[in-house]
């Protein structure tokens, strides 16, 4: 590491970084979690072992069979640990292992001692002790299902796509959840049930909602009704019209957030369990974009593969902001050269650098943090050595993407 890297990073560590998103699970749940090492493997290291050919029963049973020993578990690992020796998702997990636990990366040696030290640290005060302490994150977005805002420390926001089926008991099963009693038979008690759900999660504060990109198709009030009323009879979606109705629900959510000045949030590109990414392509959300030119859309995760793409989306509409959360995880070199190219074409108010989107594993919020700032450092001393912009310049476009884009899109002091 060069001196200019060395004087960015350090400069980025006195930052309240904006975190983004996050899918934090409730402190106390957290903390009845059986604690060892497969803590860190949840997720997106998942993911990865998926990828090198671990059975799925096997990966499933590692993390989640009770009845299986600690010793047990790593064996079902340990045959996989060589192939993820350069893995990002890997990476963030270990660099949080290092700095937090005092332990380099997981090995036969150290398995009992990480969970050890893992049940040791479970206590009240986790959260704030990593997100506060060792991370110096300002404001935190979360995303849960049930929206907890951990006593103040997060804000949250509310996710749309779970209210259009597939079947009438699940959608109803879904609103019962977010303590929305309905009936839904047509047009008229579904927007009943939608108006109610949207009340209930402003009453719970929400900062901001959040969808699925996919294409446009905006259905016919007319059609919308018909699906609902087949739905009373056959009590699922027609097969030829699922994408109509989470359509017509996106839509409507749209014109809530327009009217409310509410932020979308946008999911773009890579999908944790995998998936066809094609679908979700940052290229779909221009026809959203261009049709809601009032509302801000916070287009998440850089689009990647479409990393390119997506800075383009972001260019030409001025309502979408591209955001890079879990993006330095899931390719942190695509990050480094996109972002790169980027700022020759993007305005540096347009982009919010950080989030990590973890779920059970706040301490990995911490290795997708430094991450982050391995990645934001290399783009600028690239860019300081071409003598694009001088240390001060850098500095200053860190600040704002990591810290004053988010608060000013999402109205925070
Ligand atoms: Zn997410």
């Amino acid at each position: 590491m060069n001196k200019t890297q060395a004087d960015l990073l350090a400069y980025m560590r006195t930052l309240h970084t904006f975190d983004s998103h996050e899918h934090l699970i409730p402190e106390t749940e957290r903390l009845q979690n059986r604690m060892d090492f497969t803590v860190f493997l949840q997720m997106y290291v998942k993911g990865d072992l998926l990828s090198a050919g671990m059975p799925a029963d096997h990966c499933q049973k590692m993390l989640h069979d009770s009845q299986l020993s600690e010793d047990q578990r790593f064996a079902l690992l340990e045959p996989y640990l060589p192939l993820l020796s350069q893995s990002s998702t890997y990476r963030a997990a270990r660099i949080a292992l290092r700095d937090i636990y005092g332990f380099d990366g997981i090995d036969r040696g150290n398995y009992q001692a990480i969970g050890q030290a893992l049940r040791a640290a479970n206590k009240p005060g986790l959260y704030r002790h990593i997100l506060k302490d060792r991370c110096h994150l300002g404001h935190i977005i979360n995303q849960k299902v049930l929206i907890n805002d951990e006593g103040g420390l997060f804000h949250c926001n509310a996710h749309i796509g779970f209210y259009h089926g597939p079947t009438l008991d699940e959608m109803h099963a879904r609103f019962a959840e977010q303590q929305v009693d309905c009936r839904i038979s047509d047009l008229e008690s579904f927007d009943a049930a939608l108006q109610n759900l949207f009340a209930t999660w402003r009453r719970k504060n929400i900062l901001a909602l959040k969808m699925g990109v996919r294409e446009m198709n905006i259905p016919s009030r007319k059609q919308t009704d018909q699906i609902l009323r087949t739905m009373t009879t056959t009590g699922r979606v027609p097969p030829d019209h699922a994408d109509s109705l989470a359509v017509y629900v996106m839509d409507f959510f749209l014109n809530q957030a327009r009217q409310h000045g509410y932020v979308m949030a946008v999911h773009t590109g890579p999908m944790a369990a995998g998936g066809d990414f094609r679908t979700i392509s940052p290229c779909h959300l221009m026809p959203w974009a261009a049709r809601y030119p009032d509302v801000k859309f916070d287009m998440y995760h850089m689009g990647i593969p479409y990393a390119r793409q997506a800075g383009f989306v972001a260019k030409y509409y001025p309502n979408v902001t591209a955001n890079l959360c879990w993006a330095h995880v899931v390719a942190p070199q695509v990050v480094v050269n996109a972002l790169d190219e980027w700022l020759d074409f993007l305005p540096v108010n347009k982009i919010i650098a950080f989030g990590g989107d973890y779920s059970g594993c706040v301490e990995k919020v911490y290795g997708a943090l430094e991450m982050a700032r391995a990645n934001l450092a290399q783009v600028m001393t690239r860019r300081i050595a071409r003598a694009d912009l001088d240390l001060q310049e850098a500095k200053s476009i860190l600040r704002k993407v990591l810290v004053d884009n988010g608060r000013q899109l999402y109205r925070l002091q």
